[in-house]
């Protein structure tokens, strides 16, 4: 390794220190249903917490596992892994509260609740924090075929002594040790997951794609060569990135476009959005982001709806989806993933989470 970040494998993982444990897995969604069977295939005590009447009850029901109320199920766990909405999880802790006793563990695969005090547990509970770098239904299918997705680990507070222990134990179980885990802290977890997805990956590539599209269009370009040369092509180069980073995506490309890409790539993003990016992580760490997408929910989410259905409008939007048809590649490879994902998600818009599973391990 080149860095001196902590990453943990099977040999690091002491599994006494969850086999004689029960947890509670609050949700039965993208991340619920992955770790409740990780867990219960590995021999741990699972009981999923679910609303009485919740459409995921039958679901986790079928996988052979025990259903309880999010309530009953934290009074009789050990370690209580919080999977539900993160918009959702404070109204869930106020239900379970009671059933965090003295040494129990409060557990989140995400670090935004606790970072900003949306969640504040009494002082003798352990938290930490487990999360795969992945949706469920890769975590689920990873650990089914004997490998694992890699994690992220960290302790928020540790009244025990065993916190540390007992969340390695716990991603072992779940399978992210056979990958690695990546050792980290609340605070980095939440700031660097919501600046990637604002600045980079969510807000960032589709403002990159949709802003080429424009270019292409207005200069009177077709709409459907603007779709492909900057939303379609996009996968093959990532794609590329993902394999081999930088490096050989440039040696992949023809000697123009590695020519005119690294002459020109700084003209596009330049320092301006460099500035752009850094007002983006200052509103991110001094809680700006956090408090407004706090009050958006709190006052039903107006400008969430509004902007996504301006996105839908989109015109790229309405040609990519005549031309996807067109072609033999929709449909099979990697949508077939995205159908099961879907499928194992088990949201319903009456369970608040609208968004249904996330596809991105990012977000
Ligand atoms: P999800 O939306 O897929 O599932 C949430 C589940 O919670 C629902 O299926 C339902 O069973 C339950 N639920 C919803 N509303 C509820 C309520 N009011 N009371 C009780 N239960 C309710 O959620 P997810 O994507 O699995 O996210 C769970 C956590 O995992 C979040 O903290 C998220 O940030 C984190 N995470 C997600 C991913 C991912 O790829 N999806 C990756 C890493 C971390
Ligand atoms: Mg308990």
């Amino acid at each position: 390794m080149t860095t001196d970040t902590d990453i943990y494998y099977e040999a690091d993982a002491d599994e006494s220190q969850i086999q004689s444990k029960t947890v509670a897995v609050l949700g039965y969604g993208s991340q619920g249903h992955a770790h409740a069977q990780n867990l219960s295939d590995s021999g741990v005590d699972v009981v999923v917490g679910l609303r009485e009447g919740s459409s995921s009850r039958a679901a986790a029901q079928e996988d052979g596992l025990r259903v309880a109320t999010p309530a009953a199920a934290a009074a009789e766990a050990d370690i209580v892994s919080m999977l539900v909405p993160d918009t959702v999880q404070p109204t869930v802790y106020d239900q379970i509260e009671d059933g965090l006793e003295a040494g129990d563990t409060l557990q989140f695969a995400h670090g935004f609740n606790i970072h900003y005090n949306q969640i504040q547990p009494s002082a003798d509970v352990d938290v930490t924090m487990v999360a795969p770098k992945g949706p469920g239904h890769i975590v689920r299918r990873d650990y089914e075929r004997g490998e694992g997705t890699p994690g992220l680990l960290a302790v928020y507070q540790n009244p025990t002594g065993e916190a540390h222990a007992e969340a390695l134990a716990y991603a072992q179980a779940i399978g992210c040790t056979r990958a690695g885990v990546v050792e980290t802290t609340f605070r980095e977890e939440t700031e660097t997951d919501l600046f990637g997805e604002q600045a980079v990956l969510c807000g960032g590539v589709t403002e990159l794609i949709e802003t080429g599209f424009e270019t292409l269009v207005d200069a009177g370009y077709s709409p459907e060569m603007a779709y492909f040369e900057c939303l379609n092509e996009m996968k093959l180069i990532v794609d590329l990135l993902y394999e081999g980073g930088m490096s050989e995506m440039w040696h992949s490309v023809s000697d123009t476009a590695e020519y005119g890409g690294l002459t020109r790539g700084e003209d596009v993003i330049d320092e301006h959005v460099r500035e752009n990016m850094e007002t983006i992580l200052e509103a991110v760490q001094n809680g700006e982001f956090a408090r407004e997408w706090i009050a958006e929910n709190q006052a039903g989410r107006p400008a969430y709806h509004q902007r996504r259905a301006a996105e839908q409008a989109h015109q790229i939007e309405t040609v990519g989806s005549d031309l996807r048809d067109l072609f033999a590649w929709s449909g099979d490879g990697e949508d077939a993933d995205a159908a099961e994902s879907a499928e194992s998600g088990e949201s319903t818009e009456s369970e608040e989470s609208a968004e249904s599973v996330p596809e991105a391990d990012a977000v």
